[in-house]
């Protein structure tokens, strides 16, 4: 297996990561010449002035009687921004070799088209495919930003492919808490999406070097509560069972493997609740014990899900009508962005622009129905009435999609794009 991530030997070191041997010289795909191309590709895909413009100044924009918000912090975090040009850089790099990518790079469908179109084919994340065993020396392999489980990592350098790893510094980050929680033989207690493919790829290391390690992973604060009765005084193993299958290491008995726990999260989860699911284990644990020395706890939610999370709060304190939150549906981060603001305004998540119909009609993400839905909104959106709208987005969302919700919302209000200064 080949690392071309010129910064990931350094990364790996430092995060304790060490890459399968090498047996031939790295490959560098950040070359100055290759990701000047790359920069001037990324930016003719995804690059939006007037968004940039509007957030120069201040983020307000009106005209007649439509405001437009733009939270502070949104769009393409730093880790998506790496990523993506990484897998542009690789096909520049290997224009000729076959390059596959282990699921999405990110969770954005406009995203995931560009490399579709360059070439780029997407292997299953949730399982090993007989395709692996297709893959030879000459195929390069992109890990996205969320990384790849232990045993996908081993498959690839077994077949010898090139890898690009673009797996986020933060999501490493993680990994090296739950390795050494391993290590110490502490169970990992993971907030996050069991399916997810951040989540899979922590708790596969969760595992341990050896695979001495256990995990659980944890979404709801019921499934917290659930898990902190069994830790104050045991219970009913097959209800438990029940309630996580498919969310917990091999051999796990909750008898035995919850007297020592240390919580990690996936890096896109809600702050708050994060931190009421650590709360409530350490109380758990205390009222077990005496004391919480069996409990230890590392918040790793990324710098870049804060950001946009606070953006969001300062923001819901501004008088608004309705709220758009732009992002691919199985983004974590926009999901939770979506959850923090419906109890707040009327709040609509939308892939992009087309999701606006008309001044009646909106087609977004149900959150709790888990499917898209059509809901008619002309009382907040009616032409005559004065509006003010909000929009943000996760942190796999680009600015051209930014860009086109905001022309669309001021186009159906009867405002030509000339008048917001687009050039
Ligand atoms: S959301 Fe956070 S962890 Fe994920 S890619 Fe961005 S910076 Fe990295």
């Amino acid at each position: 297996m080949i690392w071309l991530d010129s910064d990931s030997p350094l990364y790996r070191h430092q995060m304790n990561e060490a890459p399968a041997e090498t047996k031939r010289p790295r490959v560098n795909v950040r070359r100055p010449d290759v990701m000047e191309l790359v920069s001037a590709e990324v930016a003719v895909h995804f690059h939006s002035s007037i968004v940039e413009k509007l957030r120069d100044q201040g983020g307000r924009i009106t005209v007649g009687n439509t405001t437009l918000l733009l939270a502070e912090q949104f769009g393409f975090c730093y880790g998506v921004e790496r990523a993506i040009d990484l897998a542009y850089a690789s096909r520049r790099v290997f224009p000729e070799n076959r390059i596959f990518l282990i699921g999405e790079i990110i969770h954005n469908p406009d995203v995931n088209r560009h490399l579709r179109e360059m070439g780029i084919v997407s292997l299953p994340w949730q399982e090993m495919t007989s395709g692996y065993d297709t893959l030879t020396e000459d195929d390069v392999v992109i890990v996205p930003a969320f990384g790849a489980p232990t045993t996908f990592m081993e498959k690839v350098a077994e077949r010898g492919c090139y890898v690009v790893d673009t797996t986020c510094g933060d999501v490493m980050k993680v990994w090296r808490r739950v390795r050494g929680y391993a290590k110490d033989g502490i169970t990992s207690i993971i907030h996050g999406k069991a399916n997810h493919e951040e989540t899979r790829a922590t708790a596969s290391r969760a595992l341990g070097e050896k695979g001495e390690g256990h995990y659980l992973v944890v979404l709801t604060l019921a499934d917290v509560d659930f898990v902190c009765d069994f830790i104050r005084g045991g219970g009913d193993k097959e209800a438990f069972f029940k309630r996580f299958a498919g969310s917990h290491s091999p051999g796990f008995d909750p008898g035995l493997h919850l007297a020592k726990v240390g919580v990690a999260n996936q890096t896109t989860m809600l702050k708050s609740e994060t931190e009421e699911i650590q709360r409530r284990i350490r109380a758990a644990v205390t009222e077990r014990d005496g004391d919480s020395s069996q409990f230890q706890v590392f918040d790793t939610i990324c710098g870049a899900t804060q950001e946009r999370q606070d953006a969001l709060i300062e923001m819901l304190r501004k008088p608004m009508d309705l709220l758009l939150v732009v992002g691919g549906y199985n983004s974590s981060n926009t999901a939770h962005l979506v959850e923090m603001a419906e109890p707040e305004l009327p709040t609509f998540f939308i892939r992009g622009a087309s999701c606006i119909r008309s001044l009646e009609e909106i087609v977004h993400y149900d959150l709790h129905r888990k499917e898209e839905v059509t809901s008619n909104y002309a009382a907040l959106f009616a032409p005559e009435k004065p509006v003010t709208i909000g929009i943000t987005a996760g942190a796999s969302c680009p600015n051209n999609l930014i860009e086109e919700t905001i022309f669309k919302v001021f186009e159906l209000r009867g405002v030509d794009r000339a008048a917001l200064g687009a050039e």
